[in-house]
């Protein structure tokens, strides 16, 4: 089972909509749980944002027995000292990974708002994520859920879904790890 952990302050209603898509991708149950507190810890000051990879440690800790995956949901801009910021974050072969919704909203570019787009932002950045915790990598293939997106521009073009490559690897990958 997935299971999705919201992190401090986020519409619920930004979550709904990535259960039954989640479950479609990976054909895995996919539950909401209980969230966890506003990660006022990793905040840097200077940066004015938060840092993933003290959040994503946090996550990992939450051990629900029944979660072969956890993805925590922020509203938050996230970043890691190399990068300006980051969509996302996972532990590679690990369980645990994480994403921002924060610049996919079209509101954080001073647009009005698209909440299909932004939903569709939300499930890409999901799956590419959880992807990784399956031991994908970036992959070349631009239209791949697991294309590297560097802006978001990366992320429209591309589609939630596995090419045909990533697929195998996955359905592999999955086999692997039972
Ligand atoms: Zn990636
Ligand atoms: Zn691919």
């Amino acid at each position: 089972m997935i299971c999705i952990i919201p992190v401090g302050e986020i519409e619920q209603s930004n979550l709904f909509d990535l259960k039954p898509k989640l479950k479609e991708v990976f054909g895995l149950e996919v539950e909401i749980k209980e969230g966890l507190d506003k990660p006022d810890y990793a905040y840097n000051p200077e940066r004015k944002q938060y840092f993933s990879t003290s959040i994503l440690k946090e996550i990992a800790k939450t051990s629900y027995k029944d979660c072969e995956r956890v993805l925590g949901v922020v509203d938050l801009d996230l970043f890691v000292p190399s990068l300006n910021f980051i969509f996302g974050e996972a532990d590679i072969w690990g369980k645990s990974c994480i994403i921002s919704v924060s610049r996919l909203h079209q509101s954080f570019y001073g647009l009005p708002e698209d909440q299909e787009l932004f939903q569709q932002r939300v499930l890409k950045e999901a799956v590419h994520e959880l992807g990784h915790t399956f031991g994908l990598s970036h992959c070349p293939d631009p239209k791949c859920v697991m294309h590297f997106s560097n802006s978001l521009k990366d992320t429209d073009i591309k589609s939630h879904n596995f090419c045909k490559n990533c697929k195998n690897l996955l359905k592999e990958q999955k086999k692997f790890k039972e």
